[in-house]
């Protein structure tokens, strides 16, 4: 016996007819995709995240720079993590300050940073180290929540320019700027009679580039922008990554349509 009255049959009959022409439609299936897309996007296993993390490595090498890995350095191994982070929305660029100049040995200055860094962190703050000659260095794998944005770290991107990028008087100007990282952890004192500065190298800036290339293909970034721009979010002013940090960004969020932080 029927177990609906013969009109509801028939209501559920034609609302069956409906679903298959409904199933079939271009739109429904952009929709399912769309759906399938969506929750592959925030649901990636750890495997997911693995194969980007390679992926992320081997594009940049197959763009002729050179990018070591965490072990190919031989960084420290951390003593905390902060958790886990990954769908990054944002890059913020820093300069690793005055105590840092293009004179020295870039592996020395990445091991200076990493003992300022496990100081205070417990582990490096920063995802990319980027040296004068435009070597890459992972200091932080991208699957673990940065250090470089205080009380802001989730979805952004550190990466840190081992160089001085501020003029004389900068940090004095824009505000505090010990302890935040091993950004400008010398502090404002030294930064005003500090005369030495350096200037991005063309490598530093293909290296940028290309890496930056790289993420917005694997994240769904939106904003770049400078430690300075996005000091805000926690309220303290920062002269990172100095004068000719800022004019990186700029370039970088002309040349591939993202936004300052708070642009609309
Ligand atoms: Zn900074």
């Amino acid at each position: 016996m029927d177990a609906y009255p013969l009109s509801l049959s028939m209501l559920i009959l034609e609302k069956q007819k409906d679903y298959d022409i409904y199933m079939d439609n271009d739109y429904s299936k952009t929709t399912e995709d769309l759906l399938r897309m969506g929750l592959n996007a925030i649901a990636k296993t750890r495997e997911d995240k693995r194969i980007i993390r390679e992926s992320i490595l081997s594009e940049t090498r197959e763009s002729g720079l050179t990018i070591k890995t965490r072990s190919e350095w031989g960084a420290k191994k951390a003593q905390v993590s902060d958790g886990d982070d990954w769908n990054y929305s944002a890059i913020v660029l820093h300069h690793a300050g005055n105590s840092y100049s293009c004179d020295e040995d870039s592996l020395n200055k990445l091991r200076q940073a990493e003992k300022t860094d496990i100081n205070s962190f417990g582990h490096l703050s920063y995802h990319y180290a980027i040296d004068c000659l435009g070597v890459i260095f992972e200091t932080l794998d991208i699957r673990e929540k940065g250090a470089h944005l205080k009380g802001a770290n989730t979805g952004h991107i550190g990466i840190v320019f081992l160089s001085d990028f501020s003029l004389p008087g900068e940090a004095g100007k824009y505000g505090p700027s010990r302890w935040d990282s091993l950004s400008e952890f010398s502090g404002q004192f030294k930064d005003d009679w500090d005369q030495s500065f350096d200037l991005p190298t063309i490598q530093q800036k293909n290296a940028i580039e290309a890496l930056v290339k790289i993420l917005i293909k694997h994240f769904p970034i939106k904003e770049l922008g400078g430690h300075r721009e996005f000091a805000t979010l926690n309220a303290l002013g920062r002269a990172c990554p100095g004068t000719y940090g800022l004019q990186i960004a700029a370039s970088l969020r002309a040349q591939f349509n993202l936004t300052s932080h708070g642009e609309k």
